[in-house]
């Protein structure tokens, strides 16, 4: 090493690539050596998706473009977990040229063993006010990077401008022509449009 090399400091990280490196350095540990290493990376988050997805996002296209990889490569992903017995193929009553991926019992059990788990009891612990604002924070960075990226942002109807809540009995969705029940409330979906940026 040089003399010169040698006593210049590192350059320090502004904070804003600190946090960036710190979101991917995160992701890296869920799946890190001392997880469940069962199942892939990819494989723990395609399982993940179809457990927590609507019925209009249970599709490997939908996965493909919320785990931004290749139709191919979700595909292979899917097909690999329906030989594992953890998905299945079901036929999608709304239109009966596709089907519908649905997690198998056996999916269910597996999902105990999340690895992703450990994060999540890490964030429970945190005070619920900063527990908010860091899910509101990273909203709105899945949100402006979607959009920088042009790819969709998944939300859940709450939040979604799309969702119409003023009617007499349950919500209703303006994208798909549905009444929504407290499942699809629940779940994350492929055609949200942050409310910010969707509601008219
Ligand atoms: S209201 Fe939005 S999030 Fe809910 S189903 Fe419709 S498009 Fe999807």
């Amino acid at each position: 090493m040089s003399e010169q090399a040698r006593q210049s400091p590192a350059p320090q990280p502004d904070g804003a690539t600190h946090a960036a490196e710190l979101l991917v350095h995160l992701a890296r540990l869920v799946h890190g050596v001392s997880a469940n290493t069962a199942l892939t990376p990819a494989q723990w988050t395609a399982l993940r998706y179809f457990a927590s997805a609507n019925r209009f996002s249970r599709t490997p296209s939908a996965f493909s473009e919320f785990h931004a990889t290749t139709r191919g490569t979700a595909s292979q992903t899917v097909k690999s977990l329906i030989a594992m017995g953890l998905l299945e193929r079901h036929t999608n009553e709304a239109d009966a040229r596709s089907t519908l991926i649905e997690v198998t019992a056996l999916g269910h059990a597996r999902l105990e063993e999340d690895p992703l788990r450990d994060l999540i009891q890490c964030i429970e612990a945190l005070p619920e006010d900063r527990r908010r604002a860091f899910v509101a924070t990273l909203s709105q960075l899945g949100a402006d990077l979607s959009r920088c990226r042009a790819t969709p942002t998944f939300g859940k109807c709450g939040d979604c401008g799309h969702c119409d809540t003023k009617g007499s009995s349950s919500a209703y969705c303006r994208c798909t022509q549905s009444s929504l029940n407290g499942d699809d409330m629940n779940a994350l979906c492929i055609d949200f449009a942050p409310a910010a940026h969707g509601r008219g």
